[in-house]
């Protein structure tokens, strides 16, 4: 789980961390941290895990900012607790840019962590915590730059908008599409959105940052499975959770065809060109059409391989609340992403 949750070393870099303190020691007000790293550091420690949301918490904390620093910001919440906030420096004509990040974060099991996933602990050259990746240490490092920009007074040709939204991770409503339903003025003449997908590497001697082009479609499933209720001492042939696992069990045994969209195409080909390591996605193509290698990528990278077809993840799953009681009904949720040229209606085909 760690590797999942921690700043990717590149991006560490883009921190400019100081050389790691000991092992697990907390570095709250250690001066050797850079601003961005320390502003990181109290930026996961606030929890704007969602739900139930509380990013007004955040918002507070950006606000603190910009009123030190001299720079106008707005704030809204449309709900108590769920706020979002911006700033815009202003530019000249050229179509504005809005560096957008979303303050809420998926909830963490501490259980499953080697640090509490609130406490932004510095380890050995690492940031751990909910959020690093997505996406706090983003919304520093579009914070950093906004500041650079406003300190500077460098003459700009656009405006530039930092913006930090609410309930991304439950689909927006209260965020970003709050925003887009109630404050159209704020959006008026922005051409360009820098949002999270994206990431930066170094590869040998070269940087190189992929540009996310557009994003999987989600598609969220519930399935409802019912049969006889019973005792547990005396099992029928099938019930609800039967039936259930047996759906679920043909949904991974018959996954969805392969297919490489035009950008997933060009993208493996670049990468195969710069990575030794990535010789196989060279040909796309003949990549999808042998199963065995299809089936090594998803071991090894399961990204790239979710690039190359529609997936369902069995995310939750619930039956009896007690050991003994065979339950009349059984639900699975799906979090299924189809690839973007497509509509949910044909999912089947
Ligand atoms: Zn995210």
């Amino acid at each position: 789980m760690r590797t999942a949750t921690v700043i990717a070393p590149a991006m560490a870099a883009l921190l400019a961390l100081a050389p790691a303190p000991g092992a697990g020691q907390d570095t709250t007000s250690d001066p050797r941290l850079p601003e961005a790293s320390r502003r990181l550091q109290q930026y996961i420690r606030i929890d704007t895990t969602n739900p139930p949301g509380n990013e007004s918490e955040a918002v507070a904390f950006f606000a603190d900012i910009f009123e030190r620093e001299g720079i106008a910001y707005e704030t809204v919440e449309p709900e108590p607790g769920r706020g979002s906030i911006w700033a815009r420096l202003e530019g000249g004509e050229a179509p504005g840019i809005i560096l957008l990040h979303h303050i809420d974060v998926v909830p963490a099991d501490p259980r499953f962590w080697n640090h509490d996933p609130m406490s932004g602990t510095y380890e050995n050259g690492y940031l751990n915590g909910r959020g690093a990746l997505d996406t706090k240490g983003l919304g520093i490092m579009h914070l950093e730059a906004f500041l650079a920009l406003a300190r500077s007074g460098a003459p700009l040709e656009r405006d530039v908008i930092f913006m930090a939204t609410a309930d991304e991770e439950a689909g927006g409503k209260l965020g970003a599409g709050w925003i887009v339903r109630n404050r159209p003025d704020v959006l008026q003449g922005v051409g360009l959105v820098l949002n999270e997908g994206g990431s930066g590497r170094v590869l040998g001697n070269r940087v190189v940052f992929s540009v996310e082009v557009t994003q999987k479609v989600p598609m969220w499933l519930r399935l409802n499975a019912v049969g006889p209720a019973g005792h547990g001492s005396s099992p029928s042939t099938r019930s609800a959770v039967t039936d259930l696992v047996e759906a679920l069990e043909r949904l991974r045994q018959d996954p969805f065809a392969p297919r490489i969209v035009p950008a997933v195409g060009d993208f493996f080909r670049d990468l195969a060109e710069l990575e030794s390591a990535a010789a196989e996605l060279a040909d796309p193509e003949r990549l999808i059409a042998e199963p065995d290698r299809l089936a090594a990528l998803h071991r090894t990278n399961p990204m790239l391989h979710a690039l190359t077809r529609n997936t369902c993840a069995v995310t939750r799953l619930q039956a009896s609340s007690k050991i003994n009681v065979v339950a009349p009904a059984a639900t699975a949720e799906l979090d299924c992403r189809l690839l973007p040229d497509q509509g949910a209606t044909r999912l089947h085909s």
